[in-house]
């Protein structure tokens, strides 16, 4: 039966109502809200028949799971987050685990609660990192790519431990690493997402298949100069570390463009003293590259650090680098965003358009497993996101859950192929 995009709107309205106010959603991981959306959620599932045997249970790291057994014990896993930024939107991360429910749940009647392969929905803990500054928390544990260490020391703004705030929520943060247990039999892993940046509403397309997610290069950049009087130094005389660094902001758009979906940023500019009567002495900077291409990061980090040398000798300046995180491109798999692509095209009934994610999602620690897995996105209003205006029309979000129900359906047939073959 297929997946009815109306349930899947008026679920995400009702979620919206009970947890969110007039500043947006407020499902803040590992807070009573969100715990109550979660609560709500498990709410959905006593709505189904008991024959289907539907379990649900909460991970080492506080991931929900929900599961209707198959014949085969391979499973294909759909999954997002309930957690959202403080102010957030109604479809960030709720879209993807609200449709992957009533996907399940078309599959669970199509095979009358027994299919070929197991169907398990995820609701990942703390994707946004809002509170801890820690994003990916429940699918970097699952992916073995969290540190106990750097989370034993998270605080939030309040002081609370993450440590006590896991507690709170009866996770240990010692065992997180078990969530790993969760990966056996999975074949493959699918999400849904909205895109939160303007290019499928550019190009005047409602939904689009995700390659994968960008690399990112992120370094702090600092400039030394001199500091020196502002009325009494003559303009030959300086050494000025802001003009070196400001030189360095609009080169590096420069170095973007040459690639169709780089991105560079220059977020944070500190002046040192940072007074109205004096030169800049020292200019401290952050500078963020993203690329789907290794080499092309390679290539544009390499740019960057050249020209700020350049720009840096002839302020008369010095130049240093160090890197403040990085994280290589995450490309998703060829056979499934092929299949994305199929689902978005026989929706649409025109051809699909794939894209890069700049944002990274919970389906990148799934891949960097080497688990078949691939988004599909649909298109954001405006482009804006993790703001109470985040919007996406509603006949786009009907296309979204019937392209991503068909993209389950394939998935698995190609599942039943890889088997056979
Ligand atoms: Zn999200």
């Amino acid at each position: 039966m297929p997946a009815d995009p109306n349930r899947v709107i008026a679920n995400l309205k009702e979620l919206a109502a009970i947890t969110g106010d007039a500043n947006g959603a407020q499902r803040i991981a590992f807070t009573p809200t969100w715990q109550h959306a979660r609560i709500w959620f498990a709410g959905k599932l006593t709505e189904l028949p008991a024959t289907y045997n539907i379990t649900r249970h909460v991970d080492a790291a506080g991931n929900c799971w929900v599961t209707l057994p198959g014949a085969s014990p391979r499973s294909l896993v759909l999954g997002s987050h309930l957690d959202s930024v403080p102010n957030g939107g109604w479809l960030d991360g709720a879209l993807g685990v609200v449709t992957a429910l009533e996907v399940l749940c078309g599959i669970a009647r199509d095979y009358d609660g027994r299919p070929p392969f197991t169907i398990r929905v995820v609701d990942w803990a703390d994707e946004e990192g809002a509170r801890f500054g820690r994003s990916l928390f429940g699918s970097s544990a699952f992916a073995g790519t969290h540190s106990i260490a750097a989370d034993r020391v998270r605080t939030d703004r309040d002081g609370i431990t993450l440590e006590a705030a896991l507690a709170a929520c009866n996770i240990e943060i010692d065992r997180i690493g078990d969530a790993a247990r969760e990966r056996e039999n999975i074949a493959a892993y699918l999400e849904l997402h909205i895109e939160q940046g303007p290019v499928l509403e550019r190009l005047g397309l409602p939904l689009g298949a995700v390659r994968g997610t960008k690399g990112v290069e992120r370094h702090a950049i600092t400039f030394h100069g001199q500091e020196a009087h502002s009325g009494s130094t003559p303009m030959a005389d300086r050494r000025d570390a802001l003009a070196a660094a400001a030189r360095l902001a609009l080169e590096i758009r420069t170095i973007a463009t040459r690639h169709p979906d780089a991105v560079c940023t220059m977020g944070s500019v500190k002046t040192f003293p940072g007074i109205v009567t004096a030169v800049v002495g020292r200019c401290e900077c952050t500078l963020d590259q993203r690329d789907l291409d290794p080499v092309i990061l390679a290539t544009m980090y390499r740019e960057a650090q050249e020209a700020s040398r350049r720009f840096a000798d002839q302020e008369r300046c010095t130049v240093e680098w160090s890197r403040i995180w990085s994280i290589e491109p995450i490309p998703f798999h060829p056979a499934l965003i092929d299949l994305c692509r199929e689902a978005i095209q026989e929706t649409l009934g025109t051809p699909a358009h794939s894209l890069p994610s700049g944002p990274l999602h919970d389906a990148a620690e799934v891949a960097r497993l080497g688990i078949t897995t691939t988004m599909m996105f649909v298109q954001s209003l405006g482009g804006i996101s993790h703001n109470k205006i985040e919007d996406t029309r509603l006949d786009h979000l009907r296309l979204a859950v019937t392209a991503f129900d068909r993209l389950a359906a394939k998935t698995l047939g190609w599942m039943e192929s890889s088997t056979a073959s």
